[in-house]
């Protein structure tokens, strides 16, 4: 091959980039939930496993033909479901150019590049989110991963001060440590106290308020040693419990105030919702996407723990063969080893938008977030949360008519939100956290969702009148 390969690697590459940037020419424009069509395509796929190779533009080809039809627009402006995201210019490009680096982010020795822009960007996000200098961070997958990271260095910090080591000795017999979290806490944070041996059912669950917040007045008395489990942005209302008065009562007796702010930390990087952050840099712990609400492509999650020397030790790997330099190995900070270089697309999102930039995206998102509630409730229908963020709930009636148009609107394709099911009344959850999304996009979903109300309202009263 010699000096051709250069060649045939560079027109792959022009290839790939040309199919992926008609692709995203067309997002604007695009079906945001696949047609049914393009979904039954998805048997072009379906063939026995090759017998030999294929030339890679044959598969990039395929790849293109079959599946591009069958995404669904996320990375658009007008998908409102889950809280999700797009992926900005210059940290899609630099994934792509990472991706072609290959490098293995573990250790430093295996990427110099890998490990310089999680400095970098950790140095950064820290200074964001107003963390103290000297906080650990880490790079995992996604906030699922971040509450287990953080909570894994809470649990070794708590029993390390009580003479135990759990890193050595693991749990049995352990001291108890008591969980406090709020009644509407993310369903990943008892996933992780799940994994970490401190049980999804023996927490103490405080009540939650009408917008889902913990309510400070009904906080439990707190034993020692003790984690309390707060949220910055519930993913139905997007409120933020009140953390100056957690963080007080937890000073009292020493404990763990973790915060998982998968979305909600980066209303820090806006002056004008910066007040919902107020008490939470006071925490000791913080979970959060960058894939969600800074932008960047699947996947990226963000530990931090104030304490580093727990964070370490509850992570680190040790191995004859790895190098014990001073300079900060990322593997010692997660529990992976192995893995992408997820620094590169966070520092490129920060380098290309800066504190400026931030602050327009997540402030147009929240203004997007009420101009369409506005929007709803002026064509009739009940908001059923304070929208203080990027999350509207919406009812457009009874249990049947709002599951009739959440089901509509992923029909009908111009934009897609899905359903839940809020304080036992039935709602469509509307996620604004895309930087594409603008004001058109808000209206043009806005007449879409009246338009399938209307028309399940219309069906409603013919269904009563026959
Ligand atoms: C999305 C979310 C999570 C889980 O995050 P993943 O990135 O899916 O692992 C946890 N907590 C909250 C509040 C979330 O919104």
């Amino acid at each position: 091959m010699g000096e051709g390969k250069t060649d045939w690697r560079t027109a792959l590459m022009a290839e790939a980039a040309k199919r992926a940037g008609m692709y995203l020419a067309a997002v604007p424009e695009r079906r945001v939930a696949p047609s049914p069509e393009a979904v039954a395509g998805l048997s072009g796929f379906a063939e026995p496993m090759p017998a030999g190779p294929t030339d890679p533009l044959e598969v990039l080809a395929q790849l293109d033909e079959v599946g591009s039809p069958a995404t669904v627009t996320t990375s658009g402006g007008r998908y409102f479901g889950f809280v999700i995201g797009g992926s900005l210019p210059a940290a899609l490009a630099a994934n792509v150019l990472a991706a072609a680096w290959d490098q293995n982010a573990g250790l430093r020795v295996m990427s110099p590049v890998g490990a310089a822009l999680e400095d970098i960007a950790l140095r950064w996000m820290i200074e964001l989110f107003g963390f103290p200098s000297g906080t650990a961070g880490a790079f995992v997958t996604g906030a699922t991963m971040a509450n287990f990271t953080c909570l894994a260095g809470a649990r070794y910090a708590l029993l390390a001060q009580r003479g135990w080591n759990v890193d050595a000795e693991g749990l049995f017999g352990a001291p108890p440590i008591q969980v406090v979290v709020g009644d509407e806490a993310h369903s990943t944070v008892f996933k992780a106290l799940s994994l970490l041996g401190m049980g999804r059912n023996r927490v103490i669950t405080v009540p939650a308020d009408g917008q889902g917040r913990f309510r400070a007045d009904a906080f439990p008395k707190l034993y020692e040693p003790s984690i309390i489990c707060i949220q910055a942005g519930n993913v139905n209302t997007g409120a933020f419990d009140p953390a100056q008065e957690v963080v007080e009562a937890a000073k009292e007796s020493a404990s763990w105030v973790h915060v998982d702010g998968a979305f909600g930390l980066w209303a820090k990087c806006a002056p004008a919702r910066e007040h919902l952050m107020a008490g939470y840099s006071d925490a000791d712990s913080w979970a959060t996407d960058a894939h969600k609400w800074l932008n960047v492509p699947y996947d990226c999650g963000l530990a931090f723990i104030r304490d580093a020397a727990s964070a370490y030790a509850a992570t680190n790997v040790q191995a004859a063969y790895f190098p014990a330099g001073a300079d900060r190995d990322p593997m010692h900070w997660t529990p992976d080893s192995s893995r992408r270089a997820r620094g590169v697309e966070v520092w490129a999102a920060i380098k290309s938008l800066g504190r400026s930039g931030l602050a327009e995206m997540i402030e147009r998102d929240c203004h997007c977030a009420a101009r369409f509630a506005e929007g709803l409730r002026k064509a009739g229908y009940a908001i059923l949360n304070d929208v203080v963020l990027n999350q509207v709930l919406v009812s457009f009636g009874d249990e049947q008519m709002t599951r009739a148009v959440i089901h509509g609107i992923q029909q009908d394709g111009t934009c897609w939100c899905g359903g839940t099911t809020w304080q036992g009344q039935a709602a469509m959850r509307i996620s604004i956290s895309s930087w594409m999304t603008t004001d058109e996009d808000i209206d043009r979903s806005l007449k879409a969702v009246v338009r399938v109300a209307q028309a399940v309202a219309r069906k409603h009263v013919k269904s009563h009148i026959r």
